[in-house]
């Protein structure tokens, strides 16, 4: 390799440091705001605020399940597969997205989880 290549090579490097720093102090921000999430909503029905669809994705945890309120039947929703607003909170799933096949969408959806694979 010739030597005035090496600079060019280097700083590279460096941006490419820079970013992979950048990137996981943005997925352990995420984790944070998503665990806390669950742990609120396993202790009850709400868990007071919606993460967004940018933070649930940065952490990984995009697949979605939504509890039917009506029949008890459980679906999961993978994030990934439909282009949305990141700044968007989870909850517009619900009211866009997510429709019982057993109730044809009459029961009342709740999101119950989020995970990083489907449940079932
Ligand atoms: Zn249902």
């Amino acid at each position: 390799m010739p030597e005035r290549y090496k600079p060019a090579r280097e700083e590279a490097l460096r941006l490419k440091i820079q970013q992979m720093d950048r990137d996981r102090a943005a997925y352990g921000e995420a984790l944070l705001i998503v665990r806390q999430f669950l742990a609120r909503l396993s202790t009850s029905k709400s868990a007071g605020f919606w993460p967004t669809i940018g933070t649930v994705l940065a952490a990984k945890h995009h697949w979605v399940s939504i509890l039917c309120e009506s029949c008890g039947g459980v679906a999961d929703l993978d994030l990934r597969m439909k282009r949305r607003d990141p700044e968007a909170s989870i909850r517009v799933v619900l009211k866009d997205d997510f429709r019982c096949p057993r109730c044809n969408g009459h029961g009342r959806p709740r999101i119950v989880s989020l995970s990083k694979l489907p449940s079932r």
